[in-house]
């Protein structure tokens, strides 16, 4: 057989690890925008009548693909919610069971995970929390998981859907959060809900001011503890509050969250 010359192996060398490099990407959920959806223009600011969402008369229900986001994005709607009286459903359309790793105990993670999810959203009187059960790290916005998601918002009927927005994602985002916020975006198609508030977004048009909730919501990222524990609890918190603080800049409080609000009827 005909040797190789150098330059051959080199091609194979450095081509069999540029492949191995674009094939662990792909297979692993992470996903970075080299250019990210350019923000819509005008992009005016939207009230999604907050007197009505922070009283007794809002019914909400929040989408998000894995135990612990709500908490990591939305502790301080979610608190400022509850202390106003709002009935909230959520729905979680995995288990964050990272099944996609191999190491990892997958049935474990499932248990663990969901009674943390459980736990802290009894801690924001949550009604009702529904599971959807779909593989972590591999959700994508089929029928079938917009159909399970019509299924929630037709028994929950709420006026405000509450989802990762879809379409204009931060830079760098996991694949699940976006598609969770892209199939919540089509199961509210034909229902009576009446605002999407879409979070984890660079198109933000409303900000809630959480900044009296902040010290509450750093218990309820903490009641992720198979997540956030030590070191990794402070990042995660230090993380949290510098969106917060970018956030709030833009109403002028020290602590915001921020939503593309889209008035759907
Ligand atoms: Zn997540």
């Amino acid at each position: 057989m005909a040797r190789l010359s150098n330059a051959k192996k080199r091609f194979l060398f450095y081509g069999g690890v540029l492949f191995g490099i674009l094939a662990l990407y792909a297979y692993q959920p992470n996903r970075f925008d080299l250019k990210p959806k350019p923000v819509p223009i005008p992009n005016p600011k939207v009230d999604p009548d907050s007197a009505k969402l922070f009283s007794p008369k809002a019914r909400v229900l929040v989408v998000t693909a894995h135990p612990d986001d709500t908490e990591f994005y939305l502790g301080g709607i979610l608190t400022k919610l509850a202390q106003k009286g709002a009935v909230v459903d959520e729905v979680v359309c995995t288990d964050g069971d990272k099944s996609y790793y191999l190491w990892e105990n997958a049935a474990e993670n499932r248990r663990v995970r969901r009674s943390e999810q459980v736990e802290s959203a009894k801690g924001s009187h949550v009604r009702h929390v529904q599971f959807l059960g779909y593989p972590d790290g591999r959700l994508f916005p089929r029928q079938n998981v917009i159909d399970r998601i019509h299924e929630e918002v037709l028994k929950s009927n709420p006026d405000y859907v509450i989802a990762f927005d879809g379409e204009y994602p931060p830079r760098r985002y996991h694949r699940d959060h976006l598609n969770s916020g892209v199939a919540a975006f089509a199961a509210i198609k034909g229902t009576g809900v009446k605002w999407a508030l879409l979070f984890a977004t660079h198109a933000a048009n409303y900000t809630v001011d959480v900044t009296d909730q902040w010290e509450r919501q750093k218990q309820l990222i903490a009641m992720h503890r198979s997540q956030f524990s030590g070191e990794k609890l402070e990042l995660i918190e230090n993380m949290v509050e510098s969106n917060a603080n970018d956030d709030g800049e833009r109403i002028g409080v020290s602590y915001g969250e921020g939503f593309h609000c889209v008035h759907l009827r």
